[in-house]
């Protein structure tokens, strides 16, 4: 079963109206975290899923999934509020209907090969253990550089294999957007690739088999939409996405859906005009955004087409305010007829 969903914003924790107001949340006090709200924030999980159809095909049907902004855990944990949400999800959902994903802590110092990584990787799995979380997105290293190696040998040190022997979350790694035209190494699918089939070798290597499969990726298409935008060489971009993305897709585990203009990621729902006279979005080139919108789907397509990963989370990460919870269904409604389409274009 693949499973489709949102992620949630940590700011919806801490008191955020436009996030409340987004979800239809008729809450004067904000969001206190406790389990009627989580079975009403289920309740809307459901509605989409069932009223997009995404329920009803079946043999191929989709479960229900939410992801955890960087933060939620923490905060949930601080103010003792992990079991109303353990119970509401134990409540609302049966025969592994539902699962639950959260973003890594990536803040400047805590991504990968930086200070606090270890620390924070350990800190995130360690919640992830707690929450039931079954995947847990990491960025890959920020620059322009060529940094695998030495990706490869931390992830391959005692420390951090050990870690994830005592944990069985699988780490989902994230291809990264492209930023005002500075080239980001590991916005490239390629690199990526490169990247966990020489991290699964050492593995190998080193006899832990059992961790292979423990990492995966994560296919944002909004920020492989900025790289392919910006990127000057539009035939070599090309190229790359109709060789590697399916590479890429067959090893997909999270789909963090939302699209741009390609200049900015910018994290809206797909085909969505709506909230586009807002002042944030008077930049937004609205033909390219549609163009764009389409060929998410097509990438995700590709990917979806591919199946050799089970258990895939299609989440839409278009939680840039204003936004609704319609758009999230108009959505879903989109997605569901064109996957199951037998277009191939
Ligand atoms: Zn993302």
């Amino acid at each position: 079963m693949d499973y489709f969903g949102w992620q949630l914003s940590n700011n919806m924790l801490l008191e955020d109206v436009g996030h409340l107001k987004a979800l239809n949340f008729n809450l004067k006090d904000g969001f206190e975290p406790n389990k009627d709200n989580w079975t009403k924030l289920f309740s809307k999980l459901k509605w989409i899923i069932e009223k997009s159809g995404l329920r009803d095909v079946t043999s191929k049907d989709f479960g229900y999934c939410l992801h955890f902004a960087p933060g939620i855990p923490r905060l949930l944990r601080g103010i003792s509020m992990t079991e109303p949400f353990k119970e509401s999800v134990r409540e609302n959902f049966t025969n592994g209907d539902f699962q639950l994903g959260m973003h890594s802590t990536h803040g400047d110092n805590e991504i990968i090969l930086k200070k606090q990584f270890s620390q924070v990787l350990e800190n995130d799995l360690k919640y992830a253990q707690e929450f039931n979380v079954k995947a847990l997105v990491e960025h890959a290293a920020l620059g322009s550089n060529n940094q695998t190696t030495k990706m490869v040998e931390l992830l391959t040190k005692p420390k951090i294999t050990n870690l994830m022997e005592e944990h069985d979350v699988i780490i989902c790694w994230e291809n990264k957007q492209a930023f005002r035209k500075t080239w980001r190494y590991y916005s490239s699918l390629k690199e990526m690739v490169i990247f966990l089939n020489k991290l699964r070798q050492q593995l190998s290597e080193l006899g832990k088999t059992n961790l292979i499969q423990r990492h995966k990726f994560c296919l944002d298409v909004g920020h492989l939409l900025t790289w392919y935008h910006q990127s000057k060489d539009k035939e070599m971009v090309e190229a790359e996405i109709k060789k590697y993305l399916p590479l890429f897709g067959k090893e997909t585990k999270v789909f963090h859906i939302h699209a741009n203009d390609g200049t900015k990621d910018s994290h809206i729902t797909p085909f969505s005009l709506e909230f586009f006279d807002h002042k944030s979005r008077k930049e937004i080139d609205e033909a390219v955004f549609i163009k764009y919108s389409k060929l998410v789907l097509r990438w995700l397509k590709i990917c979806y087409n591919t199946d050799s990963t089970k258990e895939r989370h299609f989440i839409l990460e278009a939680g840039t305010k204003p936004y609704s919870i319609d758009q999230y269904l108009d959505f879903a409604k989109e997605f569901k007829s064109y996957i199951y389409s037998d277009l191939t274009d």
